[in-house]
């Protein structure tokens, strides 16, 4: 499969530290610098405490599947050759441990249609992509 026609993320104030993570294959998460809530997608400000501290700590990169959607149709060029694919929502265990929701969108690899369910156990994988900027995907395949 090549992954050569695929858009590129756009990174910003943010979310750059995070995609630097990411090509290094680390899956990172905010932590806030007061009350240690976990955050993702990254932003500056606490939703708990309203505090603008906050750190980076690498995640276990593991979670249940919440929810999924299965492409038949290319919605862009570069995917053509891709359908069907599967997109799931990945609920971290970091964040079910916090009584918080840490959610990841990301392709479902290396898994049998017939597993594919709620609740299944997820691990994040990284598929690194070449071409002009190379940049590296986080995917989630079945936990065995
Ligand atoms: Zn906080």
């Amino acid at each position: 499969m090549s992954l050569d026609g695929r858009p590129r993320p756009g990174e910003d104030r943010d979310s750059a530290p995070w995609w630097k993570a990411v090509r290094e294959h680390e899956l990172l998460v905010q932590e806030c610098g007061d009350c240690g809530r976990p955050r993702f997608p990254a932003r500056a400000v606490c939703n708990r405490c309203r505090s603008l501290a906050w750190t980076w700590r690498r995640s276990r990169g593991t979670g249940r599947v919440y929810s999924w959607v299965v492409n038949h149709r290319a919605f862009l060029p570069g995917l053509a050759d891709e359908v069907p694919y599967t997109v799931v929502l990945v609920r971290l265990d970091e964040g079910a441990e916090h009584d918080d929701d840490l959610l990841f969108y990301g392709d479902l690899v290396d898994f049998d249609a017939a597993e594919l369910r709620e609740g299944l156990p997820v691990e994040a994988v990284f598929t690194d992509v070449p071409g002009e900027p190379a940049t590296t995907l986080v995917r989630w395949r079945p936990r065995r």
